[in-house]
């Protein structure tokens, strides 16, 4: 419960105009940590505010230094940043902020690292000795004996229908099933649910009766769904009854056919049964019908459904419990979300808890009173705010109000929700000038692309601009907007940092634009010839803080060099490969100079976010220069030996987008959850700037936050849990805003509801996020265990609730939602920030993968997780043109050497030309690079139709998913060791040098389920 307060009495109700200045800590519904903004943009510049309290202090946690003499802004005091949201005052313990400069570490990862689950070895080998299998793809262990151990996919339990679609679309049994357990041998006609389900099994009681309208507000409080009603409940109007009975039963029961293959050793069982995600992520609609209104799960999704009315039941969850939210994830075209303003009064919520006004909450006394679904308070409804309510107790205004329809709105904050005018979006570019950044070309592709880009920055005409460059010395850029060009001011004394002219440094775009032209036009030439090996990094970043400081704004750096000068100076680590495998192998992926962590918290604080380019092809420390990101709601892209020539495009796409996607200014965010829940550890990146409210400097359409819940009562007594996603920020227009998304579940008393509710997308994105933050500490092989220790006691337990009711005592079951989970675990125990050990991914690759894979939203890591790949040469030659659209499972097998294949993880596209694919395709794609190495060749349009095609497809891939551009690389069969790190390494379903595969992967987990 991130805003109950439960110690105090009532809440005071929020001043009705707070001014600008500084509240009290605290105590100001919305205030900023950021410096106080004088004016009005675009004159943003010191006015008639105090003097900085120290003129030339290099840097200090107390105020960023300003030139001496320069009238300067005065920050505010750090940490006075406040959720909108939160009440006004509060205990001081409760939600102080930070003192300044504490670095807020995130609670450590929940595994249990005590896992004795033994890690992913081979099972002993104890069978019949192993057979070559036949085929192309020669098993290079031995394998493990043939389980007789078939694999059963259990659904929910009959009572727990699914309202999947029936008839046509239930799959029927593969007839070539073998009955999977003799005593249950006609899985269609299995015996009427209810016998099979006695009460006393599971805690299922007789199916409530069904609710016809599941959600009615109405005077005097919603009337919740019953809690375990939710199977009947959730059947969408007038889709008939319930499938029930025997339909029911032969959907519940999809089984998976173990069968030896005669003569081979390989596969265990069938793996064609094999469950996989060929259709990507699903999000989950299973409350569609339930709570019409919730928001749509791009949103907000939890990883079940269903929350545990008991503390005892959570803990038979062994499942993170908890929820994923993307806060401006893109809707798709079209669909506009709704804004609603209130001016010129405030912004309706409840005076206790202060959620937002939303579709749950309901109206009574003939209108004049909303009662909190949250908290349940008797709010009264602000006389501008009053309508009568119809014979059926909805307001009569309902149709013209969508915050009381919609989970998705955004209201216009009105003043008492800032601290300082909204600041004007600001980018700034630190850009690396050494000889190694000048050498790859990168310098000219950033200058193009931020040029090309002008146009479209976000918040005209307000927009600031600024740029610096570094090698061992810094250089900034006056581009006050009477020059006809840029003046270059160096600073060489990079022990006491000094900003010359900060007001003309970062200037207004549209006022200074041709001098930000004339700039970027002549950027790339300036440093052309230059020599210089070193790089000020720490020192130039500090130079940079003072200008930004003011405003607070996106700061792109563009790195190249391991920084050697001055503060902030990292030498070569994670060479030794001896460190892996004992317990300090993890510091390799911390920042090695506390200094990082310094600076991101001061950036946090001033509202800065940073984004981070590296380019370098040698040791560039992505653990130190990451951090930069990780706190500052930031990111980290990662270009290793980047060479313009190759890479550019990928650059040139990825900075772009950054460039113009909407952005979210000075946000914080936070999400609240009724009484009885609490959200309990945060992960991504985010600083945390109270117990429960997430500090993001900028934000997108691309970073999702997940979050881990906890019950904080015995038991609740509920029967609807309510989540609202809060976020306040400045849109680029200027205007302050607040996204709000509200979602309803159900309370269950059932674990058999909390399993069938699961979400597996949530799931694994929070496992990810866990796992990853566990190889900060940890040994990446603990983190893979956990990842599976978690797996092996759920299905543990779900075992406990269904295996003995239906003799199952030799299978293993798994439901329904969860049929994915098991892959997707084996793939994030191989993916690029998990695999192996030393050898397995270069150390920068390593961590970069891990920085990216904490912002992604569930689809897209997801997609990284298990990539697709499809077969292309048919549907060129246009033999089939379905097979464009059919995913294959990621195994050798699936290649034939004729064929031609793409790979598609999200970040890069890897074309795969099998040995035997014809000529006349290999001539038509790669014109006269046909017979080359593929590792020299570049792909390009020719002028044929099979060219033409197949850049169509790549544009298509490309564009169903624009926030990482995939670069093409070109592989051909039995190109080694190319073919193997490309993509080999990458069919997870395969065994490959240490890797399970995901026979083995399953037959292992059944093994310890049933241990
Ligand atoms: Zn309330």
């Amino acid at each position: 419960m991130g805003t109950e307060n439960p110690g105090r009495p009532g809440f005071p109700a929020r001043p009705a105009s707070l001014p600008f200045a500084a509240a009290p800590q605290t105590a100001t519904p919305f205030s900023s940590t950021g410096p106080v903004a004088g004016s009005e943009p675009p004159s943003f510049r010191p006015t008639a505010m105090p003097p900085p309290p120290q003129a030339s202090s290099l840097f200090s946690s107390s105020g960023p230094p300003v030139r001496p003499g320069v009238p300067g802004f005065r920050p505010a005091p750090p940490g006075t940043f406040n959720d909108p949201s939160v009440p006004p005052p509060q205990p001081p313990s409760a939600n102080a902020p930070p003192a300044a400069g504490t670095f807020l570490r995130f609670p450590p990862p929940p595994f249990s690292s005590s896992g004795q689950v033994p890690p992913q070895q081979r099972a002993p080998f104890v069978g019949p000795p192993p057979i070559q299998q036949s085929g192309s793809q020669p098993p290079s262990f031995p394998s493990p004996p043939q389980p007789q151990t078939p694999f059963v996919q259990m659904g929910s339990p009959p009572q727990s229908i699914s309202p999947a679609p029936m008839g046509s679309n239930v799959p029927p049994p593969t007839p070539t099933h073998q009955p999977p357990f003799p005593g249950y041998a006609r899985m269609q006609q299995p015996p009427p649910a209810h016998s099979s389900f006695p009460p006393s099994q599971g805690n299922y009681g007789p199916p409530p009766p069904p609710v016809s309208s599941p959600f009615l507000p109405q005077p005097g409080g919603y009337a919740p769904s019953p809690a375990v009603a939710a199977p009947l409940g959730m059947q969408p109007p007038g889709s008939g009854p319930p499938i029930g009975g025997i339909q029911g039963l032969a959907e519940d029961f999809n089984s998976l056919t173990v069968q030896t293959r005669p003569g081979t050793m390989d596969p265990l069982f069938d793996s064609s049964e094999l469950p996989r995600p060929l259709d990507g992520d699903v999000e989950p609609k299973n409350l569609d019908a339930m709570y019409p209104m919730n928001c749509h799960p791009r949103y907000l999704r939890l990883t079940t459904s269903a929350v545990p009315s008991s503390q005892s039941l959570a803990s038979r969850w062994h499942l993170p419990l908890g929820a994923v939210v993307c806060p401006l994830a893109e809707p798709p075209e079209g669909e506009e979300l709704s804004v609603v303003s209130f001016a010129p009064a405030s912004v309706v919520r409840c005076r206790r808890c202060r959620t937002y006004v939303n579709p749950y909450m309901t109206f009574t006394e003939a209108g004049r009173k909303f009662r909190c679904n949250v908290c349940t308070l008797l709010n009264d409804v602000p006389s501008e705010y009053y309508a009568q309510l119809d014979a059926t107790g909805k307001r009569v205004d309902l149709d013209q109000r969508p915050e009381l329809t919609k989970g998705t709105v955004e209201f216009v904050a009105p003043a008492e929700y800032m601290v300082r005018p909204p600041m004007p979006p600001v980018y700034f570019f630190l850009i690396d000038v050494s000889i190694s950044a000048v050498r790859s070309g990168m310098i000219q592709i950033v200058a193009e692309t931020i040029k090309s880009c002008l146009d479209e920055l976000p918040g005209f005409p307000r927009t600031q601009i600024g740029f610096a460059t570094f090698d061992s010395t810094i250089h900034f850029y006056n581009m006050k907007s009477s020059l006809t060009q840029p003046q270059m001011l160096v600073v060489s004394d990079l022990d006491d940092v000094f900003v010359p002219l900060p007001d003309d440094l970062l200037v207004n775009l549209s006022e200074s634009r041709s001098v930000v032209e004339t700039f970027l036009d002549s950027l790339p030439s300036m440093f052309q010839d230059n020599a210089n090996v070193e790089s000020a990094f720490g020192p130039a970043l500090k130079a940079v803080f003072m200008v930004m400081s003011q405003l607070g704004g996106k700061l792109l750096i563009f790195q190249n060099t391991l920084p050697s000068l001055g503060v902030g100076r990292l030498k070569l680590r994670g060479d030794d490969s001896r460190v892996y495998g004992t317990d300090k192998e993890h510091v390799l992926r911390l920042p090695e100079d506390p200094f990082y962590k310094q600076m991101a918290a001061e950036f946090s604080k001033f509202q800065i976010s940073t984004n981070v380019y590296a380019f370098s092809d040698k040791y560039t420390d992505i653990a130190s220069l990451g951090t930069l990101a990780k706190y500052t709601a930031g990111q980290v892209y990662y270009y290793p030996a980047f060479q313009s020539a190759i890479h550019g495009e990928k650059l040139r796409h990825e900075l772009r987008r950054d460039l113009t996607r909407e952005t979210a200014w000075e946000a914080v965010m936070r999400i609240r959850c009724a009484k009885g829940v609490r959200f309990t550890t945060y992960h991504g990146n985010f600083m945390l700037r109270s117990t429960d409210l997430l500090a993001l400097p900028a934000v997108d359409c691309d970073k999702a936050f997940a979050m881990q819940l906890s019950l904080e009562e015995t038991l609740l007594t509920t029967q609807t849990m309510y989540f609202q996603v809060a976020l306040l920020y400045t849109a680029s227009c200027g205007e302050r805003r607040i996204r709000v998304h509200t979602m309803a579940v159900p309370v269950v008393t059932d674990l058999g509801e909390m399993y069938r509710l699961a979400d597996t997308g949530a799931i694994v994105s929070l496992f990810s996020r866990l796992a990853i933050e566990k190889t900060l500490s940890q040994k990446l092989e603990d983190a893979r265990t956990a990842v599976q220790l978690k797996i092996v006691k759920a299905l543990k337990e779900y075992r406990n609730l269904y295996a003995v009711q239906h003799r199952l005592a030799n299978r293993m079951i798994y439901p329904e939602s969860l049929k994915f989970l098991m892959l997707y675990g084996l793939a994030l125990c191989r993916s690029m920030a998990l695999r192996g050990g030393f050898g397995d991914a270069p150390l920068d690759e390593r961590c970069a993968a891990g920085h990216t894979m904490m912002v992604l939203p569930i689809k897209r890591l997801l997609k990284l997780l298990y990539p697709s790949l499809i077969r292309l040469d048919e549907y060129l030659l246009k033999v089939d043109l379905k097979s464009i659209e059919r995913r294959l499972a990621l195994t050798m097998e699936n290649l034939d050497s004729r064929g031609l294949y793409i790979y598609d993880d999200g970040f890069r596209f890897i074309l795969w030309f099998g040995k035997g694919v014809s000529p006349e395709i290999a001539r038509n794609l790669l014109g006269a690079d046909f017979a080359a190495e593929l590792s020299k060749a570049t792909l390009s349009e020719h002028d044929n139709e099979m060219s033409r095609g197949l850049m169509r497809v790549l544009e298509k891939f490309r564009n169903a998913d624009r926030a990482y551009y995939q670069l093409c690389y070109l592989v051909r069969q039995g190109e080694q060791p190319r073919e193997g790190f490309l993509l080999l390494t990458n069919l997870v379903e395969d065994q490959m040098g240490g890797n399970n595969g995901y026979s083995d992967w399953m037959l292992q987990i059944s093994r310890q389920v049933q241990q």
